[in-house]
């Protein structure tokens, strides 16, 4: 079977954007024909100014989630990044085959390092780092595909050349990734600002989270910023506003995005139908998050098989990377 793996970071609460760019197709798809892995990456989450209690909360709720969402542990592994010492033991191996340059032109370095210093904060090296811990991420498993959003392509394409060199270097180790994107919604954008995209780091009424209630969805869907114009067009560049809501309401409602542009005459009405299929799309999740809060013993059962399970999977791969590279195998 083919073996998927894929990650969230407990950088904040879990939004639509994360939803119908990833976390839908693990639980609709992935988990079903691939052997998969899901991972709340928390050691990513060191990587900007973070409160230590947070994190901590957030991990523990977005494992929630991902389990309401429909994770189901006997189709597939759930575990937290921390809980599984291969991962940063195989980053530092990767460390020594990639470039400073190449980590420097990543889009999320250039765009998240901005922002720590116009908050007046420094960069942790980690952020810049985090590629590297991502491609070990990825690699420690022999995984093959990686169900991602569009902005970590870039990410996954690193881990693909850093897989490559190692190999060409060291001899054959690591499996080549590749990763899969949804048809649609494979970038939410803001809906306060839509020419970004919707991120769980950025607090405001443009990002939707998987536990706002009904009415919280639809009063943010209904003020989405729209374009000028008045007629319904799909135009990424032209109107990206308009744009976002028609992927949101195809990938909620399983339609298309440019065929609803041609049935809807006015903002209002798409807006309308918009909001109510998210809030639809969220219900279930929702239920299942309030049954499964009531059972935190459940959860971390689930984590603590996960993780056992995820590093009887990596060290052998990981060990070999040490032989291969010329560490010595301890007596
Ligand atoms: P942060 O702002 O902390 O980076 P994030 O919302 O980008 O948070 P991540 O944990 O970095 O979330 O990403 C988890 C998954 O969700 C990734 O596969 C990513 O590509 C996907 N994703 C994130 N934001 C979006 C979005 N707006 N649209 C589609 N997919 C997204
Ligand atoms: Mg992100």
């Amino acid at each position: 079977m083919k073996r998927v793996f894929s990650g969230i970071q407990p950088t904040g609460h879990v939004t639509l954007g994360n939803y119908l760019g990833a976390m839908r197709r693990w639980a609709e798809v992935d988990q079903h024909r691939a052997d998969s892995l899901f991972c709340i990456v928390d050691l990513h989450a060191l990587t900007v100014d973070h409160d230590p209690a947070r994190v901590q909360r957030l991990s523990r709720q977005t494992a929630t989630l991902l389990l309401a969402a429909g994770l189901d542990p006997g189709l597939c592994t759930l575990y937290v990044q921390s809980h599984v010492g291969e991962h940063t033991r195989l980053s530092y191996l990767l460390e020594c085959v990639a470039g400073d340059g190449e980590m420097r032109r990543m889009i999320q370095y250039k765009e998240k390092s901005a922002r720590e210093r116009e908050r007046g904060g420094s960069v942790r090296l980690s952020l810049l780092t985090y590629p590297v811990l991502m491609a070990a991420d990825i690699l420690a498993f022999g995984t093959e595909e990686v169900p991602v959003g569009d902005d970590q392509v870039q990410h996954v394409e690193l881990a693909r050349d850093l897989a490559v060199r190692f190999n060409q270097r060291y001899g054959h180790t690591f499996v080549v990734p590749k990763a899969s994107l949804p048809g649609v919604a494979a970038r939410v954008m803001n809906l306060q600002n839509p020419t970004s995209k919707m991120g769980k780091t950025d607090a405001g009424q443009g990002v939707v989270y998987l536990l706002d209630e009904p009415d919280v969805v639809r009063k943010k869907v209904l003020r989405a910023v729209t374009d000028s114009g008045r007629d319904v067009v799909y135009d990424r560049e032209g109107r990206p506003g308009l744009t976002n809501l028609l992927e949101i309401l195809a990938a909620c409602t399983g339609g298309n995005p440019e065929s609803l542009a041609s049935v809807y005459d006015s903002y209002g009405s798409l807006k309308k139908d918009t909001a109510e299929a998210v809030v639809e799309v969220l219900r279930p999740v929702q239920a299942r998050h309030r049954e499964l809060c009531a059972d935190p013993v459940y959860v971390e059962g689930v984590l603590r098989d996960g993780a056992e399970k995820a590093r009887e999977l990596a060290r052998p791969r990981v060990d070999t990377a040490y032989r291969a590279i010329g560490l010595l195998p301890p007596a």
